[in-house]
């Protein structure tokens, strides 16, 4: 579900509900909604349109900025509350209209009506017709107030349609126009819900709770949402999105519905192609931090569930990841002990509590150069294993701190219960030897406890080290914490070694292990490395089943069946190229 919506109204343009704002806002707080924006139908300085309950009264503007700051500051916690409005473009209202955007943070274009040849206002509805002229003119407003950076968005781009009887060439022109303007000056177009909510849900001016069949039915010959103009958009690089465009306070609780209404208008194919702006980057907004940033791209490089992007500020480049739940204190003890220990990874530049969403995000600085990734594909097999060796010598720093393994182990074995347990729940496991791999499971736990247990980074793999500068910078470090060395490499042996791993890859990774255990690689550590496989298995096996993934389980039992085949099992296994 889109969580944000920047359109709603309020009692005092005199045709919404009346009711105090702070009711709109409980209600999308309800629904689950982090993000709204307060946009009633503007003021006017200088009363121009003067139809009587259309627009709030100028009088009442402070008021109605004071309380939105009021609401801003008391749901704090649970929502983001920004002020703006709805306004018209109209030449010669360019100064008022930007002294509103000045005291807002957005401004969304509804575009209701334009001057017609008289300097009449025309006005958008069911029976007031458009020329072709006027329509031009419709754009060129669009285009003025673009053009003078007044909205943050256009509402209802396709109004126009209320003019017009059918969508022809002339309805195709404008919107093409519509769509480059949109297009230059990169503003989003809004899909308006509102005309579809008053058609159905609120049809005859009064709420029904019918079914959505009923609803369904109700749509004939809409104006808007229009399907040919949304197709004409998706062949734009334009963002949109939704907007409930409230009045009444049960059109929030139907939001949904009515987007499945306005997909089924618009069709699936052309929703598909549409390019929503994404929760993510609603989020992003709420970063003080990249707030005057240059670019902000998704880094989209190895297997993470955090957020990641990367985002340059002053010339300077940052890395950001954003993590769920509150976890400030954490992610910085586990920085002092890289510090502590001198182990090379990126610097915090800043970090904060996103409480409205529950997440954590942390800006660090960017560490150019190559992941030991980039490397195995660049260098020989003798250059890997020496900077394999370096990264190795750096981990070993880590046995340094380390824990009472008793604690340890109980937790562990807490741990890996739970994870036999989830396998026993799954029927379908055709590629695998349950029982089997439950007992060497078990049993191959036991060189795991003998080993003294230490600080580790949890995933040791190819793409979390960084080379700059001959340095080993390691990256993806939130997981840090005390447990048995060799779990540490769980994420190599199932993504790099299957069985048929390449020569480079081995090589770096020999390298790995031969610095951490300073050239004597214990017999019995192939046995963890083993280990670590089924466990690694069994973790993915959790996370599938916790999404009720069965595409992704049955992967995961392929490859783990694969693995499994290839090595004869794991029981008295040896790791040829370890040494
Ligand atoms: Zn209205
Ligand atoms: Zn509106």
């Amino acid at each position: 579900m889109q969580d944000f919506n920047y359109h709603t109204h309020t009692f005092r343009c005199g045709h919404a509900d009346l009711i105090e704002d702070e009711e709109y806002v409980k209600e999308y707080i309800k629904m689950g909604f982090k993000k709204i924006v307060f946009t009633d139908h503007c003021p006017e300085r200088t009363l121009i349109d003067t139809r009587v309950n259309i627009r709030m009264q100028y009088s009442l503007k402070n008021e109605y900025l004071a309380n939105i700051q009021k609401l801003r500051e008391k749901y704090a916690k649970q929502i983001i509350i920004e002020s703006g409005y709805e306004v018209e473009y109209l030449p010669g209202e360019e100064a008022s209209l930007l002294e509103l955007k000045k005291e807002t943070d957005k401004i969304l274009l509804g575009q209701h009506f334009l001057y017609d040849r008289n300097k009449n206002l025309k006005i958008f509805g069911s029976k007031n017709k458009f020329t072709k002229e006027e329509l031009k003119e419709y754009v060129n407003y669009i285009e003025e107030a673009v053009k003078l950076r007044i909205p943050s968005l256009i509402a209802h781009p396709d109004i126009y349609m209320l003019g017009r009887d059918s969508f022809g060439k002339t309805e195709s022109e404008i919107a093409h126009r519509i769509c480059e303007i949109a297009e230059k000056y990169s503003v989003p177009l809004e899909i308006n819900l509102n005309k579809i909510f008053s058609d159905t849900y609120y049809k005859d001016k009064k709420l029904n709770d019918d079914s959505i069949q009923v609803q369904r039915k109700r749509i004939i010959d809409i104006a808007y949402p229009c399907k040919e103009f949304w197709e004409v958009v998706a062949n734009y690089n334009i963002k949109v999105l939704y907007g409930i465009d409230v009045h009444h306070k049960g059109q929030i609780s139907l939001f949904n519905n009515l987007v499945t209404l306005a997909n089924e208008i618009i069709g699936k194919n052309t929703i598909n192609k549409l390019n929503f702006i994404t929760n993510d980057e609603v989020l992003l907004e709420s970063i003080p931090f990249l707030k005057g940033c240059f670019s902000v791209t998704q880094d989209l490089r190895g297997h993470s569930s955090a957020l990641r992007y990367v985002c340059v500020k002053d010339g300077i480049t940052y890395f950001v990841k954003i993590y769920k739940n509150n976890r400030i204190e954490e992610l910085d003890s586990i920085q002092s002990i890289y510090d502590r220990l001198g182990i090379p990874t990126p610097k915090i530049v800043e970090n904060g509590y996103l409480e409205v969403y529950d997440k954590t995000y942390v800006i660090y600085e960017y560490i150019k150069g190559k992941t030991l990734k980039e490397l195995t594909e660049e260098l020989e097999v003798e250059e890997l294993e020496m900077i394999g060796k370096m990264v190795g010598n750096y981990l070993s720093k880590f046995k340094n701190i380390s824990d009472n393994k008793e604690i340890l182990i109980k937790t562990c074995n807490s741990e890996f219960e739970s994870l036999i347990e989830i396998l026993f729940k799954i029927k379908k496991n055709k590629f695998i030897n349950t029982d089997r791999v439950i007992r060497n499971f078990n049993y191959l736990k036991e060189y795991l406890y003998e080993t003294c247990p230490s600080f580790i980074h949890k995933d040791v793999n190819l793409n979390n080290v960084i080379i700059y500068n001959n340095v080993p910078y390691f990256v993806d470090t939130d997981g840090g914490k005390i447990s048995f060395c060799a779990l540490d490499f769980r994420g190599i042996c199932w993504w790099t070694w299957d069985g048929d791993n390449k020569l480079n890859e081995q090589a770096m990774y020999r390298g790995i292990f031969q610095g951490l255990f300073n050239n004597k690689i214990p017999d019995n550590f192939h046995k963890e490395i083993a280990f670590t496989i089924y466990y690694e298995f069994l973790l993915k096996v959790q996370e599938a089943f916790v999404n009720n993934d069965h595409d992704r389980m049955d992967f995961i039992f392929k490859k783990f069946g694969k693995i499994f085949a290839k090595t004869n099992y794991f029981e008295n296994y040896k790791f040829e190229w370890f040494s």
